[in-house]
């Protein structure tokens, strides 16, 4: 984009923007600039510089604190035993659990944490308590890196493109699942703010539509944590007999062709 000819303007929050004659202005604490197209990509980030910026997208979108930690790097033996392949996995726990290797052999994980207090430091007993469970090969555990931010949720769970106006779009709701999406998309509103015809580009424009108090929704959301977490615990208990019931079918199979 540098090579472009593109500018960036870093620390400079975007306050609001406006429409003057055929030109978009976006005003910010230092000054205003200009420009002929104008894309709002905040994501969960919309309402939390500048609650004027952007209202109707921040408002359609939860902006919910996820955590990621990076495990000191794991010995070649123990490495090789833990996902060998190498590919990124993650389960279907409401309360995710998730895996990938950065290129040091860091195991990257991450989870959920409520409540008060020392959250860290409670995230990472309960991460570690669950890779040990999961590999119990991997020994002690202890964490080079632990880091946060908000992702986007929205309710459908799916992210929402829209149209701002003459040459302008916005979009948000990566889910926590965007950094491939982002890309493509990015593409189709460069071809957007190009001109090519809407009936030619894969976003799917919607009106937004926004969360009913989001302000009380978003200190209650982080609780649905436990919420997942009981049917997560639920669900183990029922493939559990799931899983008794088909042994008791094999035995009694087994039995039969004898
Ligand atoms: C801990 C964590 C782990 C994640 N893990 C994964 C993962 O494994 N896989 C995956 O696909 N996704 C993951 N995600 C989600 C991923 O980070 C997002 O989907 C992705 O970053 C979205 O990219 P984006 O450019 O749309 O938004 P962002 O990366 O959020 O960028 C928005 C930018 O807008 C800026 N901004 C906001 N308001 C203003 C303003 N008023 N003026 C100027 N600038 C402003 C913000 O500073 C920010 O830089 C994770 C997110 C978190 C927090």
């Amino acid at each position: 984009m540098l090579g472009l000819g593109g500018r960036i303007y870093p620390r400079s929050h975007a306050l609001s923007f406006e429409r003057r004659g055929d030109r978009w202005v976006v005003k910010t604490e230092k000054g205003e600039i200009s420009g002929r197209a104008l894309v709002v990509a905040t994501n969960a980030y919309s309402g939390e510089f500048a609650k004027s910026l952007v209202p109707e997208i921040a408002t359609e979108v939860m902006p919910v604190l996820s955590w990621q930690m990076a495990t000191q790097p794991l010995s070649d033996n123990v490495r090789k035993t833990i996902i060998p392949g190498r590919q990124a996995m993650s389960d279907t726990h409401g309360e995710l659990y998730f895996a990938r290797y950065d290129a040091r052999n860091r195991l990257v994980t991450g989870g959920a944490v409520l409540g008060p207090g020392d959250k860290t430091g409670r995230l990472k007993a309960r991460v570690t308590e669950r890779l040990q469970r999961l590999w119990p090969q991997i020994g002690d555990v202890s964490f080079d890196y632990v880091w946060n931010g908000y992702v986007g949720m929205t309710a459908d769970f799916l992210p929402r493109m829209h149209r701002l106006g003459p040459n302008a779009y916005g979009w948000t709701g990566c889910n926590g699942r965007a950094v491939a999406l982002t890309i493509p998309l990015g593409r189709e509103l460069a071809k957007a703010v190009q001109g090519v015809p809407e009936s030619e580009l894969a976003l799917p424009f919607t009106e937004p539509v926004q969360y009913m108090a989001h302000g009380l929704l978003r200190k209650l959301a982080p609780w649905m944590l436990l919420l997942y977490r009981q049917r997560d615990a639920q669900e183990l208990v029922r493939g559990d007999r799931f899983e008794l019931l088909r042994w008791a079918e094999y035995f009694l199979a087994s039995r039969r062709s004898r």
